[in-house]
């Protein structure tokens, strides 16, 4: 059993500002920047594995336990056998936010919430209602219009409430309306993103992506790459390696932030600061990344860890799934950005043949049908002869 340790408080990113635990959703109070949990400081000189399970049990005990974490770390295709894909398609509702969603239904119960509302384009949806239902929480999913069908089944059949709210007023005053009745907004951990609403909490559940990175190579890596839409789980991640690192006294990675090239707001903000102007109209086949800016926690982890803003042109990242199922990863376009991410940056100098680099592939594409257009298809078979002839050219 993994030993879990409570946040201490909460701390401005922005003025320093430290508030106590609790039902804190605009962020900072005194400037309205992003609030990141503290937790107690720990011992010094650790080896890695030691470092790591520390890390990874710094979020509260939860009642929303489904066995998520704890994903494979498996090795990729590359010629140098350096670069490795850590899959959280193996969590519990195929992505990442099973990690968030967990700890974010346990401080919700923590904190008396009867319900918790969220806005989704998918994996976020289905993981909010599967762990909101293990906690004996109700659960609103505010859905993005391009919501794949079967996440909206799912979604449904774990006994969350859907609905899809536009324009943006509509989502603001639904979210408001139910957190003045006492729920809990879990939509970002920057109030600037979408909702207005934050959630400090949301952060939390990635920080053990980072430990166990570390954990499964033995070693702190030197690249780690992740897709960016609000950067929560950028940040997280981030947040995790850089605590292992500095508790084991090693240097901590270089992230690098793929984005599309049509949503490509980590660039701009690389070079123009965290209050870049918003993307005038993002776009990409990737919807889990549809977004116009992210969280000034995800900028400033690029900017701290030394790492880099990478736009992955819209083929590439489609051929990058298309190259993940040839290693029998079946995994959603976003998915697909970080390796292709770390071979663009590989190409250009930024990243040495010798060095170790880690993808977060954060979902599965069974969720996600309309993925698999570029994947080669086979006609259907409908008779006897024809499936002869099939089998006989195989
Ligand atoms: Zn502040």
């Amino acid at each position: 059993m993994r030993a879990h340790a409570a946040p201490a408080g909460l701390q401005c990113l922005g003025c320093g500002h430290c508030v106590a635990i609790g039902p804190v959703y605009k962020g900072c109070p005194r400037c309205g920047h992003v609030l990141i949990t503290q937790y107690e400081a720990l011992e010094v000189g650790l080896p890695v594995a030691a470092a790591a399970e520390a890390v990874a049990g710094r979020v509260p005990a939860s009642p929303a336990d489904l066995g998520q974490g704890s994903t494979p770390l498996l090795r990729a295709d590359d010629p140098d056998g350096t670069v490795w894909l850590k899959c959280e398609t193996a969590n519990p509702t195929l992505s990442h936010k099973d990690r968030m969603q967990s700890v974010v239904s346990a401080m919700s119960r923590k904190l008396g919430h009867p319900g918790l509302v969220t806005t989704s384009t998918g994996n976020n949806g289905v993981a909010a209602a599967a762990f909101a239902r293990r906690a004996g929480l109700k659960c609103l999913v505010i859905a993005h219009p391009g919501m794949p069908a079967n996440c909206i089944w799912a979604i449904s059949a774990l006994g969350a409430s859907i609905i899809t709210a536009s324009p943006l007023a509509t989502e603001r005053e639904l979210i408001g309306t139910l957190v003045a009745r006492g729920w809990a907004p879990v939509t970002s951990a920057d109030p600037r993103c979408g909702s207005g609403w934050a959630n400090p909490y949301i952060v939390d559940g990635y920080r053990s992506i980072g430990a166990e990175i570390c954990a499964q190579l033995g070693r702190i890596p030197q690249v780690v790459a992740l897709p960016v839409a609000g950067g929560d789980t950028f940040a997280g991640v981030w947040y995790g390696l850089q605590e292992v690192a500095s508790t084991v006294g090693a240097a901590p990675p270089r992230m690098l932030a793929v984005q599309p090239e049509g949503a490509a707001w980590m660039a701009r903000a690389q070079r123009d600061g965290e209050d870049a102007s918003p993307l005038a109209a993002p776009s990409t086949a990737a919807l889990s990344v549809l977004s116009e800016l992210a969280g000034r926690h995800a900028v400033r982890s690029l900017i701290t860890s030394g790492g880099l803003a990478i736009s992955v042109p819209e083929a590439d990242m489609l051929a990058e799934t298309d190259r993940l199922a040839g290693l029998g990863l079946l995994v959603e376009a976003t998915s697909a950005l970080p390796s292709a991410g770390i071979r663009l940056a590989r190409a250009a100098g930024n990243i040495k043949a010798n060095e170790t680099c880690v993808a977060v592939v954060t979902s599965s594409a069974f969720k996600w049908p309309t993925n698999g257009e570029t994947l080669p298809r086979e006609p259907s078979i409908r008779d006897r002869e024809t499936l002869l002839e099939f089998v006989a050219g195989l």
